[in-house]
């Protein structure tokens, strides 16, 4: 899933300037699963929104929606007769969905309320955790189902950097090595001998941005 977090609520007014009428819109899918851009904090966002229209004076129309997927056109249909209405959207989409939307109504700004983070997972309440970086080549089969461009923080693709302290990061002591976890993954797998396998430099042609996939 992608993760993303609510943009302070001043940057939002501030970008919501010169705005009257304003549809805020939810996404179902990812950014409501990490609690910052579903159908409550869809709510929650318009409602503090009046109240600092109230504590300025403004009496703006602040339209609430949320879709089930922000980032495929053929959810977006339901919003027609809305858009319509309005002269900005604000988005709790991630970046994706924000740019879908966008293409999709090219005569109407649309505006990122969230800044996206990264694809992760939920590794706690309240935690999420980024795991993969879409590299396009993925080699998980050979580390343990660990990924070493996104969880090493230097991205080192043939073994630990030689600062790794007790299993920590030496660039981030909060932060478990990854290629730490991936030896002791191994380890446990029985599968040690992947460890001395060799990974060429990454390549960065594997998917050149921006990317594109199509079926053959
Ligand atoms: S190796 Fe590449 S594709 Fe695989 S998880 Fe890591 S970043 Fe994603
Ligand atoms: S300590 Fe481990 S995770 Fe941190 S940069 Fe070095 S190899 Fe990567």
């Amino acid at each position: 899933m992608i993760v993303a977090k609510q943009k302070d609520l001043e940057v939002i007014v501030g970008m919501l300037q010169g705005y009257e009428r304003i549809l805020v819109l939810g996404c179902g899918t990812c950014t409501a699963i990490c609690l910052t851009g579903g159908d409550r904090e869809v709510g929650i966002l318009a409602s503090s929104l009046r109240l600092a229209d109230k504590v300025s004076g403004k009496n703006r129309l602040l339209k609430e929606h949320t879709v089930e997927r922000q980032c495929e056109w053929e959810f977006l249909d339901e919003i027609n007769d809305q858009v319509k209405e309005v002269d900005a959207i604000l988005s709790l989409g991630c970046g994706v969905g924000v740019q879908a939307i966008s293409e999709r109504f090219p005569d109407i700004p649309v505006l990122p309320g969230l800044d996206t983070l990264f694809m992760g997972m939920p590794q706690e309440e309240s935690v999420w955790v980024e795991r993969c970086s879409g590299c396009g080549n993925c080699i998980l089969d050979k580390t343990a189902g660990i990924c070493p461009v996104t969880r090493c923080t230097k991205g080192l693709l043939n073994g630990p950097c030689g600062g790794t302290n007790n299993g920590k990061c030496e660039v981030d002591p909060e932060k478990d090595c990854a290629w730490t976890l991936i030896y002791q993954r191994l380890e446990k797998q029985g599968k040690l001998e992947l460890f001395d396998e060799y990974h060429p430099p990454r390549n960065f042609q594997a998917v050149v941005r921006p990317g594109r996939f199509t079926i053959k």
